[in-house]
């Protein structure tokens, strides 16, 4: 039987709970943080770590058959791969942040003004959907402190507790996207038996922990 890859995050906000996810679905194998590939010992199946970011084109590209992935990243990197199941974890929402003292009162306020983001794609998207004419100013990390600094007019970013918002004199201004991690697939996987059992096996632990 051919081996199928299921690429998860090798460290960050998804590791755990993807660990959690497949052992709890009757895997057995080494969580190796030094290695990019585990055997899994009792299926037919090979885990890749990976950065999530790399995860949607690996998927996409069939060098990984499965990933579990945020739908966030999977929006911003527009790829094409099938939607196989929610996950419950990794929950957060983008949204658009101005400073708590900013002139900025509704979406309209927004044009000519510059928003710092690490999610162009979805950002530019919205704006276009709302005609809104904003400067995206594509920044990598810390996107919360580009107000403060003077960088840009609001931020567009991330938000789950809404506490590094807050700790950086920002309010939340508008939402535009909920995410969480999901189970994505090369399309034309699903048929694969291999892949039907872990899919039957991974949504009876999501029924039993409801
Ligand atoms: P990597 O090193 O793999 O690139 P990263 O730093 O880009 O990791 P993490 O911060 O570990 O990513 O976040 C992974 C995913 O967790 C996000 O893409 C998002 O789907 C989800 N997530 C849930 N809550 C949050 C949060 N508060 N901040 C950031 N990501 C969150
Ligand atoms: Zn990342």
């Amino acid at each position: 039987m051919k081996t199928i890859k299921i690429a998860i995050q090798k460290s960050g906000r998804l590791n755990e709970k993807s660990v959690d996810l497949l052992k709890k679905s009757g895997l057995s194998f080494e969580n190796y943080k030094s290695s990019l590939i585990s055997p899994v010992n009792n299926f037919p199946l090979e885990i890749l770590f990976l950065r999530d970011d790399d995860i949607p084109e690996y998927v996409q590209d069939g060098i990984a058959d499965l990933g579990i992935v945020g739908e966030n990243v999977i929006a911003e990197k527009q790829v094409d791969v099938t939607y196989l199941q929610k996950l419950g974890f990794g929950k957060c929402s983008l949204k658009l942040a101005i400073a708590n003292h900013s002139d900025i009162k509704d979406l309209s306020g927004l044009n000519g003004k510059s928003i710092a983001t690490s999610y162009p794609v979805i950002l530019d998207k919205f704006l276009k959907e709302n005609n809104i004419d904003a400067e995206i100013r594509e920044i990598s990390g810390s996107v919360e402190i580009s107000t403060n600094l003077g960088l840009s007019d609001a931020i567009f970013d991330i938000v789950s507790t809404g506490g590094t918002l807050k700790s950086n004199g920002l309010k939340p201004f508008a939402d535009v996207m909920r995410s969480e991690a999901v189970l994505i697939g090369k399309n034309g996987i699903a048929k694969d038996p291999v892949v039907f059992e872990l899919l039957q096996r991974i949504q009876s632990v999501l029924r039993a922990e409801q």
